[in-house]
Formats: C-alpha cells, sequence, structure tokens
C-alpha cells in the first residue's frame, strides 16, 4: 500500500481536474467526478464522448495532461488487484492460448503470488466462481471459443475470485443477446447488493434507468452525474446527445417516409 495520504477515501472514486488529450485534441475536459461506495453506476454519452477514456486514465492505461483520481482514497497503483476491470471485447487479444480457468485464476494472483502455480484449493475457487456466473462447463474451454457474453461471465468469475471492492466494466452488454444481458445485469445487482461500486460504460438508453441507480452523463465534459431520478433528465439528455437524441430515442421516427 501507498504511504500517500488518502484523498477522499469516503468515495469508490474521486476524479479531480482530469483532462486527457490525444494529439492535442481534447477527449476528456477538465473533469471532477465522485462515485460513492455500493452504487450501480451507468457512464453514458454519445459516441466519442470519451467514455472509454475516463475509464482508462482512471485506471492509469491512458496518462492524463492534468489531473488525479483515488480509488478509495487512494492512487491506482495502490489497488492494483482491487479493481475487476472488464475491457472492451474488441480491445482484447482473444486469441491467446489460456483456458477460462487460467482467466479466472488470474484473478488470485495478487493473493497467491505472481510465481506460484495456483493450488488444488484455488482452482476449486475459481471454479466455483464459474458456477455463480454459470460458466462451470466451459472450465477448460480456450477463452477465445466462447461467445461475448460468455467471456464477460468469465471475466466477472475473475472479478469474483479477486474480491474486488470496485468492478469497472466497458459496455459488457454490447452484442450480446437477451437472455445474457439479463444473466450479466443480475450478476451485477448482485455484486452491487453485497456492497461492491459497480461502474459500467452503457450504450442503450432505454434500459439505464431499470439496470442502474447512478449515473454519469458525459460528453468530452461532465455533463450531470448523481442519483438516477436526479441525472437523468430530458434537460441533460439534451446537452449531452444534442441532435442525436431523437434517433437514440425514437428510431422508428427516423425512419424515411
Ligand atoms: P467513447 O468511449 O465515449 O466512444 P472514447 O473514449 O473511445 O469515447 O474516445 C474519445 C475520443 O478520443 C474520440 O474522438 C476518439 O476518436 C478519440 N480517441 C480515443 N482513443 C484514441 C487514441 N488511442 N488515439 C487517438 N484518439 C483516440
Amino acid at each position: 500500500m501507498s504511504d500517500e495520504p488518502l484523498h477522499e477515501p469516503q468515495q469508490a472514486l474521486h476524479v479531480e481536474d482530469l483532462t486527457v488529450t490525444y494529439g492535442g485534441t481534447p477527449a476528456l475536459w477538465d473533469i471532477d467526478l465522485d462515485i460513492p461506495p455500493g452504487v450501480m453506476c451507468a457512464i453514458v454519452g454519445p459516441n466519442g464522448a470519451g467514455k472509454s477514456t475516463l475509464l482508462k486514465a482512471a485506471l492509469g492505461l491512458v496518462r492524463p495532461v492534468a489531473g488525479h483520481v483515488r480509488f478509495l482514497g487512494r492512487p491506482v497503483r495502490a489497488m492494483r488487484g482491487l479493481i475487476g476491470y472488464v475491457p472492451q471485447r474488441h480491445s482484447v487479444d482473444w486469441d491467446f492460448p489460456t483456458s477460462v480457468l487460467d482467466v479466472v485464476a488470474m484473478g488470485l494472483y495478487r493473493r497467491i503470488g505472481w510465481f506460484r502455480r495456483p493450488g488444488a484449493a484455488d482452482l476449486e475457487r475459481a471454479l466455483a466462481a464459474l458456477a455463480e456466473v454459470g460458466m462451470q462447463d466451459y472450465a477448460q474451454r480456450q477463452i477465445s471459443q466462447l461467445s461475448g457474453g460468455q467471456q464477460q461471465r468469465v471475466f466477472i468469475a475473475r472479478a469474483l475470485v479477486q474480491n474486488a471492492p470496485i468492478l469497472i466494466l466497458d459496455e459488457p452488454l454490447a452484442g450480446v443477446d437477451a437472455a445474457t444481458e439479463e444473466i450479466i445485469i443480475n450478476l451485477l445487482k448482485r455484486l452491487r447488493d453485497e456492497r461492491r461500486t459497480v461502474i459500467v460504460v452503457h450504450h442503450d438508453l432505454t434500459t439505464v434507468q431499470s439496470y442502474f441507480d447512478w449515473l454519469v452523463m458525459l460528453n468530452v465534459r461532465i455533463v450531470a452525474q448523481g442519483p438516477m431520478a436526479a441525472v437523468y433528465t430530458p434537460d441533460n439528455l439534451r446537452t449531452a446527445y444534442g441532435r442525436q437524441l431523437a434517433m437514440i430515442a425514437t428510431p422508428a421516427a427516423e425512419t424515411p417516409p
């Protein structure tokens, strides 16, 4: 753990004055953000709003030009292994020759150390986590052979064995069928009910209110943040999405005559 004093330890995620640019163009501009522990938070905003960049910058995977980030009061380098991160599916090289069970057992490495192979008890734990997400029958499969929704469930199982208090997922529902979507959302809600913090980039405004209880609306800047009912308002949606909103909210209206 770091010797730095805790800063805003009452927040699961605290972001201050964060600006990120790519080649001089700002992707995030002066972001101040607080997500309290134990909420299920959606991050929404139009394409290119900086949602993925926000997750990556928070996790230290992208270097900001300004600002700082704390998880439960600590810098991210002091929290490695305590944050479960499920990146966007297309951003991962799914061809690596790794079994489903290995992927889940990786979640234990912080505890068992990188240089010791997982023992029988560790593998038992990994298998139990796979059973919790309904994937126990796939333990010996290569991760690349699974569908997108199945891969998401395996990564959630890894977060379960990690016992991560904070879980961050980038569009976990993109391209999954309705049944899998329900399984994943119910799993995430259960993690939230165990007082973990679940932070999800979500693209579907029609489900955001029923799935989540906390909302961050982003469009390079923060448009609004807070409890769902206070933030999910027509005014905020207009500010975040502008002219794209009619297309998102009422697709039928966009059909040409
Ligand atoms: P979102 O997740 O909301 O769609 P992103 O965070 O992926 O938005 O991207 C925000 C902006 O930054 C977009 O304009 C995107 O094209 C740009 N961007 C993202 N990643 C990179 C990168 N590695 N290099 C250059 N530009 C990038």
